[in-house]
């Protein structure tokens, strides 16, 4: 039988965790499982944005002890280190460690016939969990009991729990990710974790605690190694991925420059990034996510001016309320974002631009719906992630009046899901009889081989191509939703 099994639920950056504990296994020389099923142990790497993630994972825990009885069931991430006691006493679950120790989570001693010498060592100082568990009531002194629902499922019979203050903690955990459907194109790197704001609506922070970068010798490493094995676009990610390198700890030489000095100007992402096109062969590198205020000149020059980085800014938004903006405690008002996209598509006519919107955050009045929407429609995006609130027990925002009622939080989402469905049609459409830049994926389908264009589109590209090439497109027509072109660079001619 395998030994273990690693299942993630949320974000990339979750799924970076889950690639890293996957690697402490293997480094142990421990197999990986095809399914929960078949292993040992099975660790699951939660989510806790929303409570529809809590009972996704809780969700998993049952149907996992259903398919596999004598399993270990080890919950890590988000909601673990959210709600440890909670997690701790749903039945199936043999042990629960949060965030603050998922870094050791291999040293568990959770498979201690198979790690043979290398055994779990239950007596590391940190993994003591009478002495490093601390109640989260008081890391957030808001955190209500869980909901009637929950407790109904909990049981008094509970595994160990190791958890402790994620503030205190400086590790990171990153390993690259790769997209289950495109396994060999496009990894993803976290390179920055954790998060220094404290928007009223988002639990992130006590979940993921200060911002901390991974070293630059780190991050060439990691892309080096990628590269040498045939990648060709990198993403880089982090949970505020605009303050790499800005923590004070710089000890690790986080921004230090070619010679190891540290220099202050050098700990930011236009550093990283200057160095990742100096340091490493990669072809394209693009960057995720960015809060507004990150958007420096610099780094919007950066981007426009090099061939090598994907013309892709994704930039969060929320509101375009200045008052619902305020309550949620983001740091700039309407016109500062307007300003940033504006000179953004300025430098880049052909850039994707992005941004992640919530709808029905408590007081959010027709009024400052309208805002939003006007904002969306009068901004060159070409794509949004949508977001209907919901609170999370222990944020400032959950204890504010006036949430606004559930069927009119939907409504206004679908508003703007259809307005960025047009605004996205327009904006492929405006490519038809254009040559652009794709990279090839895994998929082929009835005579087309599926691409992703350097501005984040979906092409599906006439003929069969492999997998993981740069080519040249022209573009066709536009159909339900995605283009279809046929190559025009002569070594792309279809197999
Ligand atoms: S910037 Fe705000 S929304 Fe994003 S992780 Fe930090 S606190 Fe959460």
């Amino acid at each position: 039988m395998a030994s273990f099994y690693v299942e993630n639920f949320g974000c990339r950056a979750t799924q970076a965790d889950g690639a890293a504990i996957e690697r402490q296994f293997q480094e142990r020389g421990l197999d990986r499982a095809d399914t929960p099923a078949q292993a040992k142990v099975v660790v699951l790497n939660t989510c806790t944005v929303t409570a529809a993630a809590d009972q996704d994972a809780r969700a998993a825990i049952r149907r996992i002890r259903r398919q596999n009885p004598d399993c270990q069931i080890v919950v890590t991430g988000c909601y673990a280190q959210r709600a440890p006691e909670e997690v701790a006493a749903l039945p199936g679950v043999s042990c629960v460690v949060g965030n603050s120790h998922k870094h050791q989570i291999a040293d568990l001693g959770l498979l201690t016939s198979d790690l043979g010498p290398q055994a779990a060592n239950l007596e590391t100082p940190a993994l003591q969990p009478a002495r490093t568990f601390v109640p989260l009531s008081s890391l957030t002194p808001a955190m209500p009991s869980p909901s009637s629902e929950v407790q109904g499922l909990m049981s008094d019979a509970r595994g160990p729990i190791f958890v402790s203050d994620i503030f205190a903690h400086t590790e990171l955990l990153a390993a690259p990710v790769f997209d289950a459907a495109n396994q060999r194109t496009r990894p993803n790197l976290k390179v920055q974790d954790g998060c220094d704001n404290r928007c009223s609506f988002c639990v992130i922070p006590y979940v993921r605690g200060q911002s901390r970068s991974l070293p630059l010798a780190r991050v060439l490493d990691e892309v080096n190694t990628l590269v040498a094995a045939g990648y060709r676009e990198v993403v880089i990610s982090g949970i505020n991925l605009g303050r790499w390198g800005r923590e004070a700890v710089v000890s690790q030489g986080v921004g230090a420059a070619d010679d190891g000095r540290l220099m202050t100007d050098d700990r930011r992402l236009t550093t990283l990034i200057h160095s990742i096109l100096a340091h490493t062969a990669l072809e394209k590198l693009r960057i995720s996510s960015v809060e507004p205020m990150d958007w420096s000149d610099d780094l919007i020059a950066l981007v426009a001016g090099s061939p090598r980085i994907a013309k892709h800014a994704h930039v969060p938004m929320q509101s375009a309320s200045d008052r619902v903006l305020r309550a949620m405690h983001r740091k700039y008002r309407p016109w500062h974002y307007r300003e940033k996209i504006e000179k953004i598509r300025a430098a880049m006519p052909a850039a994707a631009i992005g941004a992640d919107v919530m709808v029905g955050f408590p007081g959010e009045s027709d009024a400052d719906f309208e805002a939003t929407r006007r904002m969306v429609d009068e901004l060159p995006f070409t794509y949004l992630h949508v977001f209907t609130y919901s609170p999370r027990p222990g944020t400032p925002a959950a204890a504010l009046p006036a949430q606004v009622p559930v069927e009119l939080a939907r409504q206004r989402n679908r508003v703007l899901r259809e307005l960025a469905a047009e605004k996205k049609l327009a904006f492929m459409r405006s490519f038809v009889g254009e040559t652009v830049e794709v990279i090839t994926l895994n998929q082929s389908s009835a005579g087309y081989t599926e691409c992703l264009t350097d501005n984040y589109l979906k092409l599906h590209l006439r003929g069969h191509h492999e997998a993981n090439r740069w080519l040249t497109a022209r573009v066709e027509s536009v159909e339900d939703g995605a283009m279809f072109g046929t190559c025009s660079n002569p070594e792309g001619a279809p197999s």
